[in-house]
C-alpha cells in the first residue's frame, strides 16, 4: 500500500480558507497502473459517499477498477481524517488537503472543478458553490466590500511515509 498525498497552492484574494465541501465532494483524478504503467485517459471521480466493500477486512473502497491493459484489479480508499483546508497563511507553499490509499494504482493528474467552500477574511461571506473548473474564481463579498478570487491553482502528488 502506497499513501499519496494531494497538495495543492494558489493565490487567495481576501480569502481565509479553501475547503472541500463534505462528504459528496468529488476528487476529480486520472491514475496510472503500477503494475503496467497504463494510464486512464478518462477522468474518474472518487467521493467519500461512493464507496464500496474492500476484499479484505472492514475497509473500503472509493475507488476499484480492472486494469484495461494488464486485468490487474486496483483500488483506492480516501483517508478520511487527512481531508484538510488550503488556509491563507501558508498560501505560498503547497499544503496537503488529501491523502489516498492506494493499492496498484497511483493519481497522476487532478481536475479541481466544482464544490468548494470559500471562507472570506475578516469575518466576511462564506462561498458555499465555488467553481475551481477554470483554475480559478473570482467574486465580490458584500459583507467585507472586497473582491474576493482564487487563482493560479496548482497541484501536485507526495509520496507519505
Ligand atoms: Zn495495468
Amino acid at each position: 500500500m502506497v499513501k499519496i498525498a494531494l497538495q495543492i497552492k494558489a493565490t487567495m484574494e481576501n480569502v481565509e480558507e479553501l475547503k472541500t465541501s463534505g462528504p459528496e465532494f468529488r476528487w476529480y483524478l486520472k491514475f496510472t497502473c503500477n503494475n503496467c504503467g497504463e494510464v486512464s485517459e478518462k477522468w474518474n471521480y472518487v467521493s467519500l459517499s461512493k464507496s464500496t466493500p474492500a476484499q479484505r477486512g472492514n475497509a473500503v473502497n472509493h475507488f476499484a477498477s480492472k486494469c484495461k491493459l494488464c486485468s490487474r484489479e486496483n483500488s483506492m480508499t480516501i483517508l478520511e481524517d487527512s481531508i484538510k483546508s488550503f488556509v491563507a497563511n501558508d498560501q505560498s507553499k503547497f499544503q496537503t488537503i488529501v491523502i489516498f490509499d492506494c493499492r496498484g494504482l497511483e493519481p497522476c493528474d487532478f481536475s479541481a472543478r466544482e464544490g468548494w467552500i470559500a471562507k472570506i477574511v475578516n469575518d466576511g461571506k462564506e462561498f458555499t458553490d465555488v467553481d475551481l473548473s477554470e483554475g480559478e474564481w473570482a467574486d465580490y463579498c458584500d459583507k467585507i466590500k472586497e473582491p474576493v478570487g482564487i487563482y493560479e491553482i496548482e497541484h501536485r502528488f507526495e509520496r507519505v511515509k
